[in-house]
């Protein structure tokens, strides 16, 4: 046998190229594990020309460390085929390892069939030496090297397997095990050479096919490495882009999240906008549907918010919502979810277990912004009006249930305000109704659709009409004419009022002005005044201005307020009714007996007349405890000198008995109703005077 010698440089390059195929096909493993589509079979097929002439070329270093007494050459055929093998159990290998599980049995399959290919592999490069007579393998050696590759193989498919997702400290765990894979590789192929016997006298089949075998180690060691380095490379730069792309990814989904939270939330409080709350109300009626349960939406309004906008700017406006906002959400529970729907609108939504639960919600609502509010050292007052709506029961979707909250919302807001108040169908209609009849009372004025009715006021002892009350009324294109009870709330409500009343003020006093000129110069005219009217700075001065421009007296003319009205604020009332009294104005506080009037500010008012209410007069002869109302009251009057006048007269017992007992004054539907200024003066000239039963 010829004893085979080998160069030890090339011995260790061949170990070299082996490591670092091995090297590279771990991260390739992790490449195409990571990679998705048309990418991930590229890096396969990519990964698998640099695996497969990687374990090649170090195959065929290794031969070409070896060496005969004999020249060697190499068969360009099997060579070829050789590589061919290489190439198609790594891309076998690597499809294996990127599989989504590796079981057992599947690994065993795979480590025999790539190891069975790596031997093979060898053998047929062997084969290339076309060896005569033929290379004689010991089969103990043979059958080692085979099991090595087997082996080898199992290792190696086990551990790219494992290592294929991205883990800690990912590259030192890569190198260690391309170190053991690639001595395995090593190992099977000098077990394999180790194997081989060459009888004395063989010849070399392929030597002097004119292959240089020093240049081409250097040839296919230079390639190899290129190979390889390029794939590690490109691998590298792979995942470099990969993570920055994962950084993007990672930052875009970050902003659409934002955009998401924008979209759904209101800028300055941070709250649920429309859009959630509308969500949330679904996920609400699905829940409540389900676990049959009960919840409640409550609107909810401030009060008095566009005042302190008014006079603080929009700066501190924001700031109060702000404050508001944050109030809500510490006072509600976690679950419960409070939006903002824009100007100083909120919603919240709870669960409860009985309809009656809400109240107990809503009036907490009413107390905890009830509260002084400090915004940059400024307090600050508001109030809340709450609408509730509860869920099953006052609508069937989100909106229904919102139109409802928003309903009753309006009717809080009507009663004063500062108060909390259930949905009830009837509410629908009428906030409709109400929207248009807001809408056309603006336009009432210009179009000049009021009207002013007269009420004969009376000497009680005598009969004779001594002046007359100014009722107004809205000759409404369609709605026919619209007693003052339908409309004077709204327009206090928004403020019309004032236009309405300097209106109804001018108007009165022209007439009254006409019938002096006629001869009635002994008539005087009332005017009735409202809260806000009263409460307008201008309205001493436009007294002032509408007695001057019909060159009218002022005692002439009686402002009748209500004893509410004038105790609302006594101090305020003094102030404005001494400079009315001032002026010679008479004044008349009307509907007495209904509010709480304190004697001792009654005795410093500067009013002229009482006018008890007319639900004294109505129970007259059938409560005696009126009777005695009544009587307390005339005797009050008379103690404090004021004149009593007794209104809703309507019949002769009433006029009678009101007569005897010492009133002044006589008003109601018995001696005259409301009527035109013509219908009035033509009864004033009857026989009979106004005494029309
Ligand atoms: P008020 O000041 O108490 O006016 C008296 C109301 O009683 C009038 O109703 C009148 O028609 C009614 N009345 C008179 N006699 C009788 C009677 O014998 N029996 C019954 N049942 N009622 C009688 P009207 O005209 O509907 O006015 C209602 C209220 O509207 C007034 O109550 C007053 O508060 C307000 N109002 C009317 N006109 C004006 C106005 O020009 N300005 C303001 N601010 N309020 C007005
Ligand atoms: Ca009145
Ligand atoms: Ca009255």
């Amino acid at each position: 046998m010829y004893v085979g010698s080998y160069n030890v440089a090339l011995v260790l390059c061949s170990l070299a190229v082996a490591v670092l195929a091995a090297y590279a096909a771990l991260d390739m493993a992790g490449r195409i594990g990571s990679a998705r589509g048309p990418a991930a079979r590229w890096w396969l097929a990519g990964g698998a020309c640099a695996i497969g002439l990687g374990i090649w070329s170090m195959h065929f270093v290794g031969m070409l460390a070896f060496s005969l007494p004999i020249p060697l050459g190499y068969d360009v055929g099997l060579t070829s085929l050789s590589l061919f093998i290489g190439v198609a159990s790594a891309v076998f290998a690597l499809w294996l390892v990127c599989q989504e599980r590796l079981p057992w049995r599947r690994l065993s399959a795979g480590a025999l069939l790539m190891g069975v290919g790596v031997a093979g592999m060898h053998y047929t490069g062997m084969a290339a030496l076309r060896m005569a007579p033929g290379i004689q393998y010991q089969p103990a050696l043979f059958a080692l090297s085979v099991l090595i590759a087997i082996g080898a193989s199992g290792c190696a498919l086990w551990i790219a397997f494992k290592l294929r997702h991205a883990v800690r400290h990912a590259r030192t765990l890569r190198a260690a095990a391309a170190l053991v894979m690639g001595g395995a590789i090593v190992g099977m192929h000098y077990t394999g050479m180790a194997a081989a016997q060459f009888p004395l006298g063989s010849v070399c089949g392929a030597a002097g096919s004119g292959v240089d075998s020093n240049w081409l180690a250097i040839v296919i060691i230079i390639v190899t490495l290129a190979v390889i380095a390029i794939a590690l490379v490109t691998s590298v730069l792979d995942l470099r882009m990969e993570a920055r792309t994962s950084v993007l990814a990672s930052s875009l989904a970050h902003a659409n999240q934002e955009l998401a939270y924008l979209a759904l939330h209101d800028n300055l409080t941070k709250l649920p906008n429309r859009l959630l709350l509308e969500d949330r109300l679904q996920q609400a009626i699905h829940t409540s549907t389900r676990e049959r349960t009960c919840f409640a939406v409550m609107f909810m309004d401030l009060d008095g918010f566009k005042a302190v906008n008014d006079a603080y700017g929009h700066h501190i406006g924001d700031r109060l919502l702000m404050e508001v906002a944050a109030r809500i959400r510490v006072n509600v529970r976690g679950q419960d979810t409070v939006a903002r729907l824009g100007g100083d609108e909120f919603v919240l939504v709870t669960q409860v277990e009985e309809p009656a639960d809400a109240a107990t919600i809503a009036s907490k609502l009413v107390r905890i912004i009830e509260d002084e509010f400090e915004v940059e050292g400024q307090p600050l007052h508001v109030s809340a009006s709450v609408g509730i709506a509860v869920y099953p029961g006052n609508g069937t979707d989100q909106h229904e249930l919102l139109a409802n909250a928003d309903a009753a919302m309006y009717f809080a807001k009507s009663s004063g305000r500062n108060t909390y108040c259930y949905f009830e169908a009837s509410m629908n209609q009428d906030v409709q109704g109400q929207v248009e009849l807001l809408r056309d009372l603006r336009h009432a004025l210009i179009r000049d659709e009021l009207i002013l009715e007269y009420q004969p006021k009376f000497h009680a002892a005598s009969g004779e009409v001594v002046g007359a009350e100014a009722l107004v009324r809205w000759n409404h294109p369609r709605r026919g004419m619209v007693q003052p009870a339908a409309f004077i709330p709204l327009a206090e409500k928004t403020g019309l009022i004032i236009q309405i009343g300097e209106w109804v003020l001018d108007e009165a006093c022209r007439q009254m002005k006409c019938w002096h000129e006629a001869g009635h110069t002994d008539w005087s005219m009332a005017v009735n005044l409202s809260l806000q009217q009263f409460n307008h700075a201008g309205l001493v001065q436009v007294v002032r201005n509408t007695l001057a421009r019909h060159g009218l007296q002022a005692g002439s003319l009686t402002l009748e307020i209500t004893e509410t009205t004038a105790m609302r604020d006594v101090e305020a009332t003094l102030a404005t009714l001494g400079q009315l009294h001032g002026m010679g104005v008479k004044i008349s506080i009307d509907d007495f007996g209904t509010g709480y009037s304190s004697l001792m500010y009654l005795k410093r008012l500067p009013a002229t007349e009482l006018k008890i209410d007319r639900g004294f007069v109505r129970e007259l002869e059938r409560d005696s405890e009126d009777a005695a109302i009544v009587s307390a009251i005339v005797a009050l009057g008379q103690t404090l000198n004021l004149r009593i006048v007794a209104e809703g007269v309507e019949t002769r017992e009433q006029q009678e008995f009101l007569t005897r007992l010492g009133c002044d004054s006589l008003q109601g539907f018995l001696l005259g109703r409301p009527m035109s200024a013509e219908g009035f003066i033509e009864a004033a000239m009857a026989p009979r005077g106004l005494r029309v039963a």
